[in-house]
C-alpha cells in the first residue's frame, strides 16, 4: 500500500479467500461471476482442503458420493462420474482437482501460502492481509474458507515425544503412504477416522493395538459400486439430488435406523469397557461400540468396511476412562 492514495487504489484484489476446499473453490468461482477480483491464499501445496490433507488408509466421506458434490453447474453434475457409494479420498482430490481445472480457477490460486494475520483499516476501508512468506494482499473483503478439520489436534500425552518409532496424523498423512507390513502398531481414538483406517491398517499390521477413551456407536455404510442405473436416474433429474424434500437422504436415515436398532440388542455390540475387548454376545463385524453409548447421544461414525477376521483376530482395544 502506499500512502495518500484513496481506498480504491490500495485494493489490490476486491476479496481474498483463505483455504481452496470445497468452500474456497466455489466461492472463488462465484467472485469471479460477479465480476469481482479475487485470489484465494492456501497453506497446501494443492487443492482440495479436507481432502488434501487426510490421506489416510480407506478415508472417505461419509456422505453419498451423489450429494457430496458441487451442484451449481449442471454440466459439471453430469460429467463426473462418481464410482463408489461413497467415494474414497482419491476420488474426491480427484474431483476436485477436475473442478479447479475445468473453471481455471488455479490462476487465482496461491498455494504454500499461510495467512497469519488480517487487519482491518477503517479509514481505507481495506484489509490486508499477510502471509507466513510475507506476501501483503489489500481487499476490501476477507472470505475465510478455512474449514473447521484442516488443523490437526495432538493430544498431550506422556512420553509422547520420547517415542521411539514413527508417528502420523490421520490429517496429516504422508502422500506416499506408509507400509505397516509385520509391524506393531498402535491407534489412538476410534473416531470417524479411526474406524476407517482401522480395518486397511490391520490387513497388514502384524498386531494392531487401539486405544480408545470414549467408545462410538458404529453404522455399517453399506458402501458399493455405484449402480449406473441410480447414477444415470439422478443426472436425469438432478432435482432429485437437489430437492430440499429429497426422498433419498430420509432413505439413508431409514437404512441407518435399520442398523442401529438391532445393534442395539445384545447379540450385536462389542464393549471395549474393560480394559481389552470384550464381547457380550457374539461380535457384530461392524460394531466398536459400548452399551452405555446409545445412538444418536455420541456422534455416529459409519464402519465403511466390514471388519474382516484379522481385525478381529490382531486387534487388541484398550479403553481408558470410559464414558
Ligand atoms: C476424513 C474426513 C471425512 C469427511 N467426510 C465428510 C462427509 O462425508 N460429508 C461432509 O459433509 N463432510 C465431511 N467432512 C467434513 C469436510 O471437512 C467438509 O465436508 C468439507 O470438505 C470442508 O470444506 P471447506 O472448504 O469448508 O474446508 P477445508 O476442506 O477444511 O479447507 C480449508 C482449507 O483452508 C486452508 N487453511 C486453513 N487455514 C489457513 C491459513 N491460515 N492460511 C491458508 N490456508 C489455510 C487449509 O489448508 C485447507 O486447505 C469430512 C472431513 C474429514 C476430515
Amino acid at each position: 500500500m502506499h500512502e495518500g492514495a484513496n481506498a480504491s487504489d490500495r485494493t489490490d484484489v476486491d476479496v481474498v479467500i483463505v483455504g481452496a476446499g470445497f468452500a474456497g473453490l466455489y466461492m472463488l468461482h462465484e467472485q469471479r461471476k460477479a465480476g469481482r477480483s479475487a485470489v484465494v491464499l492456501e497453506a497446501a501445496s494443492g487443492v482440495g482442503g479436507t481432502w488434501y490433507w487426510n490421506r489416510y488408509p480407506g478415508a472417505r466421506c461419509d456422505i453419498e458420493s451423489l450429494e457430496y458434490s458441487y451442484s451449481f453447474d449442471e454440466d459439471l453434475q453430469q460429467e463426473w462420474q462418481w464410482s463408489e457409494r461413497y467415494a474414497t479420498q482419491p476420488e474426491i482430490l480427484q474431483y476436485l482437482e477436475h473442478v479447479a481445472d475445468r473453471f481455471d480457477l488455479r490462476r487465482d490460486i496461491r498455494f504454500d501460502s499461510r495467512v497469519l494475520a488480517a487487519t482491518w483499516d477503517d479509514d481505507a476501508a481495506t484489509w490486508t492481509v499477510r502471509t507466513e512468506a510475507g506476501d501483503q494482499i489489500a481487499a476490501r473483503w476477507v472470505v475465510m474458507a478455512t474449514g473447521c478439520l484442516s488443523s490437526t489436534m495432538l493430544p498431550d500425552i506422556e512420553g509422547a515425544a520420547t517415542f521411539a518409532g514413527p508417528t502420523y496424523h490421520t490429517g496429516r498423512w504422508p502422500h506416499e503412504g506408509v507400509d505397516f507390513t509385520g509391524l506393531r502398531v498402535g491407534v489412538i481414538g476410534t473416531g470417524s477416522s479411526a474406524i476407517q483406517a482401522i480395518p486397511v491398517i490391520a490387513e497388514q499390521a502384524a498386531h494392531l493395538y487401539v486405544f480408545q477413551r470414549t467408545p462410538h456407536y458404529t453404522v455399517p455404510a453399506h458402501n458399493a459400486p455405484l449402480d449406473p442405473a441410480v447414477r444415470g436416474r439422478i443426472k436425469v433429474d438432478t432435482t432429485i439430488k437437489c430437492h430440499p424434500y429429497n426422498y433419498r437422504p430420509i432413505l439413508s436415515c431409514a437404512h441407518i435406523l435399520q442398523d442401529i436398532v438391532p445393534n442395539d440388542r445384545p447379540r450385536n455390540r462389542v464393549s471395549l469397557r474393560d480394559g481389552v475387548a470384550g464381547a457380550r454376545g457374539p461380535p457384530s463385524p461392524h460394531m466398536v461400540g459400548d452399551p452405555l453409548a446409545r445412538p444418536g447421544l455420541r456422534a455416529r461414525v459409519f464402519a465403511r468396511e466390514l471388519l474382516p477376521r484379522r481385525w478381529r483376530e490382531t486387534v487388541v482395544a484398550a479403553s481408558a476412562d470410559p464414558r
